[in-house]
């Protein structure tokens, strides 16, 4: 199994005020140049702006997050902060619903942070006498994505702008792309078990633990319908992949790497080749210094299963997809 990363740019969802488009309450925006003149590059952005959907128009009287009571489990709308009276929190919710069969296709999301439509997580929360509680809050239009599509990556815009969140946020992308292209539906296990061996190293790099666990439960792939077996793997894959790849467990999957290559390098090739590894995980040398080298030597391995593995992939800093200024 081969699996190509950027055959074309992956539709991904984007709060349409980072896009530029003056849909603010203010009649503003908050246009993201990440978004717009990077990220742009490899995603195709359907830029959706629910409170305007929902009919509140621009300009508009703002809205936020109002808890009933400061308990734990007390209910959360979104009410005007001018008109108390007008609690949009189910037209956000169906609006999301309604527009859900057009994101099936999505691949990602970035969203607008401190929205109190759109923002991921942190959002200011209030009481109904108008203090303010907390920073706990979601969005109702982002929460209910979260509901519909649980495994899809989401982004807050702003924290697109550290380039290792950008990397990794690119990561889950591709991977959750290349799930649906290759695994598809319906779900059939051999294909699952091709995907999660493609990106073993890859899944190695960012949690060792947990792509271990991921082995165990994909070797009793029987015991498990196939649609559950699916959603369960892809469920897993994500959650690795959202812990940023450390040095250390980076190093580890390219020593294993190393390992399979071995046997076709004479032994000042070995030697060049563990020298460099360790400069890596010394931070002395970039990572796409060992993949270039690992590429070098690829071919002169007859197997297969070390030609698929995702991690020997153009990664998204190769990509020119990491540094922005
Ligand atoms: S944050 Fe969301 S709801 Fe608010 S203007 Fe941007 S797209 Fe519209």
């Amino acid at each position: 199994m081969k699996i190509e990363l950027l055959v074309r740019r992956i539709p991904v969802g984007i709060s349409q005020c980072a896009m530029g488009d003056p849909v603010r309450y203010n009649a503003g925006h908050k246009h993201s140049k990440v978004c717009t003149e990077l990220l742009s590059r490899c995603f195709e952005f359907v830029p959706l702006c629910p409170e305007v959907a929902i009919g509140l128009g621009v300009p508009r009287d703002p809205i936020r997050l109002v808890k009933d009571d400061s308990s734990p489990d007390a209910a959360v709308r979104a009410l005007g902060v001018v008109d108390e009276s007008l609690d949009v929190t189910r037209p956000l919710r169906a609006y999301a619903d309604q527009v859900a069969p057009r994101l099936q296709s999505v691949r990602g999301y970035i969203l607008m942070q401190n929205s109190p439509s759109c923002g991921l997580a942190g959002v200011r929360r209030y009481l109904p006498n108008g203090h303010g509680i907390d920073s706990g809050g979601t969005g109702v239009f982002a929460q209910r994505l979260r509901e519909l599509f649980p495994h899809l990556p989401m982004e807050e815009v702003g924290r697109l702008n550290n380039s290792e969140i950008r990397e990794n946020f690119l990561t889950r992308v591709f991977a959750y792309d290349a799930w649906f292209r290759y695994v598809g539906e319906p779900v059939g296990p051999a294909r699952v078990i091709e995907f999660f061996t493609a990106y073993k190293y890859l899944l190695l790099a960012h949690h060792q633990h947990k792509t271990r666990e991921l082995g165990q439960l994909l070797a009793n792939v029987g015991a498990l319908e196939p649609n559950q077996l699916g959603l369960s793997v892809l469920g897993h894959i994500m959650d690795i992949l959202s812990h940023p790849a450390s040095r250390k467990d980076r190093t580890n999957a390219l020593m294993h790497v190393q390992g399979h290559l071995k046997h076709y390098l004479n032994r000042s090739e070995r030697a060049e080749l563990t020298r460099l590894i360790d400069d890596y995980r010394q931070g002395l040398k970039p990572v796409s210094a060992v993949l270039t080298l690992l590429r070098h030597y690829l071919p002169r391995s007859p197997h297969q299963f070390i030609h698929s593995q995702l991690l020997l992939a153009a990664e998204p800093a190769e990509l020119g997809l990491c540094d922005f200024h």
